[in-house]
């Protein structure tokens, strides 16, 4: 089944296929907490050759907590978040959650960097909960591996 997004303005689209989603995870680092101005990022792990985005998406590049580079897509022109991707990890993309039409179908698997989340968004209690990065990189390279 096709899922699909947009930012609040709609110059940018994407569709995945549902059954192509890696995983999903709440992130409540403090960049993602500035990113999205709320007290987590929801993300979905998608394979970038899995995933077919339309339109301009700007990018806001800054170092991740692993040393690599994060780079974080935009809509410049409503300022949504839609998309980002470690830059060492182009073939793995992080779609926000939030930007999907209908999204009630997501599971989400495990809650990164516990230690930063703000009291009154405390992370989900029902899930895996990391107090950090989870090795994120090396899992992803394992994932690939196995494909
Ligand atoms: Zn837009
Ligand atoms: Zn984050």
């Amino acid at each position: 089944m096709y899922q699909t997004g947009s930012c609040q303005c709609g110059k940018i689209n994407y569709s995945f296929k549902q059954e192509d989603v890696l995983s999903a995870h709440h992130c409540h680092c403090k960049d993602c907490q500035r990113a999205t101005g709320c007290g987590k990022a929801t993300i979905i792990y998608i394979p970038n050759k899995k995933l077919k985005i339309d339109g301009d998406v700007k990018f806001y590049e800054s170092k991740g907590s692993m040393g690599t580079t994060i780079r974080r897509g935009f809509c410049d022109i409503c300022g949504s978040g839609i998309v980002s991707y470690a830059k060492e990890l182009p073939m793995i993309k992080f779609i926000k959650a939030g930007t999907l039409d209908y999204s009630s179908w997501l599971k989400v698997e495990s809650s990164f960097f516990a230690k930063s989340s703000a009291d009154w968004n405390a992370p989900d209690e029902n899930i895996k909960s990391f107090e950090g990065n989870p090795n994120m990189l090396s899992n992803i390279k394992n994932v690939f591996k196995s494909l």
